[in-house]
């Protein structure tokens, strides 16, 4: 498997355009060390030519654009090795960019059956997926259930890989009507994805709200996890000006303290560690501060744009 990493900061990119946070200051004046990064985007392959998505991001349109293997095959009208779209959650972050992929182009595109819900019945501008002959084909993702993803028409034929989703609880974004959200199960609200393919596994959780002991322990037990970076701190928006609700509040585990994220996982696991989704507040950011020092100390990498693995 290769895995890119498209864009690896969280809403609003590193700098935000309305931030005159620290960093985001400091980045604009070149006085920080650090790198820009644009909105928190994944692709895989399972084999060097077929991508997917995981995740849709606002900057999804200029992502694909700086990164070859995602081009139009060479000598054909129209086309891309783009296959299909992994939904975790209905957020903004995570399906704004579905609008950059509306040129009547076929998909598959996976989410769970209320992440569809609001995608299909509240916003009905998703509809321009729908355009394409044939439309996007949504394909359900089930919490728990593994989900095995083949090539070609054969369904006997070995799987190219097993997508399995792990409920993380948390909540449905804040755009959903009332009535809406009141019908929809809390554990089709965000997801983590694992992906496998011959003995070797990879977790996707840009969001890990405070309590999924399932999403750390399917992390733990991968190859590879890119796990939520967005907040050092649970108080982070409050310190900064930037906001009025705690990490927590918005569905982040904060990275530091003794229940943070950092803790949670053993540093001596096998996993490979990659924070991912780091807000521009994020004092890890800044690559001569403490935070980022412990981060790396804990055994933790911190994602970049255009960061590859090879599985
Ligand atoms: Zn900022």
């Amino acid at each position: 498997m290769r895995i890119r990493v498209l864009g690896s900061a969280g809403g609003g990119g590193f700098p935000q355009w309305n931030c005159g946070c620290r960093s985001c200051s400091g980045l604009r004046a070149g006085s920080l060390q650090a790198v820009a990064r644009t909105q928190t985007q994944l692709a895989f392959s399972p084999d060097g030519q077929v991508w997917f998505l995981l995740g849709a991001s606002p900057d999804l349109r200029s992502q694909i654009l700086a990164t070859p293997q995602l081009a139009p095959p060479a000598g054909e009208p129209t086309g891309s090795p783009i296959a299909g779209v992994f939904l975790t959650s209905a957020d903004v972050d995570s399906v704004m960019g579905l609008l950059h992929l509306r040129e009547f182009h076929s998909f598959f595109l996976f989410g769970t059956p209320s992440v569809q819900r609001v995608l299909k019945a509240e916003n009905r501008i998703f509809d321009v997926l729908h355009r394409a002959d044939p439309p996007v084909q949504w394909q359900t993702l089930s919490p728990g259930a593994r989900l095995a993803c083949r090539f070609g028409e054969d369904p006997s034929a070995p799987p190219s890989f097993i997508c399995t989703p792990v409920s993380l609880g948390g909540d449905y974004p804040d755009f959903i009507s009332g009535e809406l959200r009141r019908t929809l199960p809390a554990q089709e609200a965000v997801l983590a994805l694992r992906f496998e393919q011959g003995g070797k596994t990879f977790c996707f959780a840009p969001g890990v709200p405070e309590s999924s002991g399932e999403g750390i322990k399917a992390a733990a037990s991968s190859s590879v996890a890119f796990l939520d970076g967005t907040f050092w701190s649970d108080d982070e928006l409050i310190q900064t000006g930037r906001g009025h609700k705690t990490a927590r509040e918005m569905g982040h585990l904060p990275l530091s303290g003794r229940d943070g994220l950092l803790a949670q996982l053993p540093k001596d696991s096998e996993c490979r560690k990659i924070l991912i989704h780091i807000n521009n507040t994020n004092p890890i950011l800044d690559e001569n501060s403490d935070e980022h020092r412990v981060t790396r100390d804990a055994g933790f990498e911190i994602a970049y744009d255009g960061m590859d693995i090879t599985l």
